[in-house]
């Protein structure tokens, strides 16, 4: 199936619908990939632009540099990474590739985390990648003519994901600040926070005071977070932080721009499962019995705003993954 040129260098998965927040603002909202992409931030400054997440492969990111071009001559001054997870940081290299003063900005823990961990995942990705591949070829040797489209397509992705992981030049922090870095920019100003643990140890949100505006990598997503690397009994706290901001506008890691409605469900469901998990555990049940109950007594309330995205990322798998990392954490 060869109608994916359009698409971008990659030829493949790295989609973006490009939405105006506010003057200057955009979000790059990413569709379903095989590979997951994020979302990326676009603030055009006078001077220069911020970019927000570079996507897991630097072909989704030179397909944002090319809608780039056609939006502006500017060069990108700024990447910001709002944490280590490879979805969000492996397309760093385009940057200082297409605009050689670009400087990749994050905190010191996000920083830390890539050496530390984001570094060995590159590898385990080279690692488990032919794995995948292998498994797809023998799917599509057993498969339904109608299934096999969409598994041709997959393993195309897939080979072409393994040639560029492999290839990978992962692009480090070149600036990386403790707790707060504050950008003054002739017409508005950038705040670079860290709100407490929530996502990972380090998520960075990115603040536009003026045009009441944050960005928040994956501490808030259209979908029910990941919590692999996370604090699930920290995060209801920092996303109470981020609700003491004044913003109408949120860009999040994964799914559509959205608004505080949001921000109220996905902190409530973050506290009510933890509290949940706590509870069960404290009476002694198994992890089993902990996930049966838990997901019986949210489901009433939050299986339909978290099912936006579908099978794409089912709640009831998200929800179990959630509830056995916290309940490795308080039992
Ligand atoms: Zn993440």
């Amino acid at each position: 199936m060869d109608c994916c040129a359009h698409e971008g260098p990659g030829g493949g998965d790295a989609r973006f619908d490009i939405k105006k927040v506010a003057d200057g603002v955009y979000a790059a909202v990413a569709s379903p990939a095989y590979k997951v992409n994020c979302n990326t931030a676009i603030i055009e400054n006078a001077d220069g632009v911020m970019i927000v997440d570079t996507h897991s492969k630097p072909s989704a990111a030179e397909v944002i540099i090319e809608r780039l071009r056609e939006m502006t001559k500017k060069p990108v001054r700024y990447v910001v990474n709002t944490h280590f997870h490879w979805d969000h940081w492996h397309g760093n290299e385009a940057y200082p590739a297409a605009y050689p003063d670009a400087e990749i900005v994050s905190n010191n823990i996000t920083r830390e985390a890539m050496l530390k961990k984001g570094l060995k995942r590159i590898q385990d990705h080279v690692r488990q990648v032919p794995g995948e591949i292998a498994k797809l070829k023998a799917d599509i040797q057993a498969s339904s003519p109608a299934q096999r489209g969409k598994l041709e397509t997959d393993l195309r992705l897939a080979e072409s994901y393994l040639a560029e992981v492999r290839a990978l030049k992962p692009a480090l922090p070149t600036i990386a600040f403790e707790k707060t870095m504050k950008l003054y920019r002739r017409d508005r100003e950038i705040q670079l926070l860290h709100l407490g643990r929530a996502h990972t140890e380090g998520d960075v949100f990115v603040y536009l005071p003026k045009e009441k505006v944050v960005i928040t990598g994956d501490a808030m997503i259209g979908w029910t977070p990941y919590m692999g690397d996370g604090y699930p009994e920290d995060w209801a706290g920092t996303l109470d932080n981020l609700a003491q901001l004044d913003f109408t506008h949120i860009i999040m890691g994964h799914g559509d721009v959205t608004g505080r409605e949001w921000l109220n469900t996905f902190r409530s469901y973050v506290h009510d499962m933890v509290e949940a998990v706590r509870h069960e555990a404290a009476t002694g049940a198994t992890l089993d019995e902990v996930k049966q109950r838990v997901t019986a007594k949210l489901a009433p309330r939050y299986e339909k705003p978290f099912s936006t995205y579908g099978e794409y990322r089912p709640w009831r798998t998200g929800l179990a993954a959630n509830i056995e990392r916290t309940f490795g954490m308080v039992s």
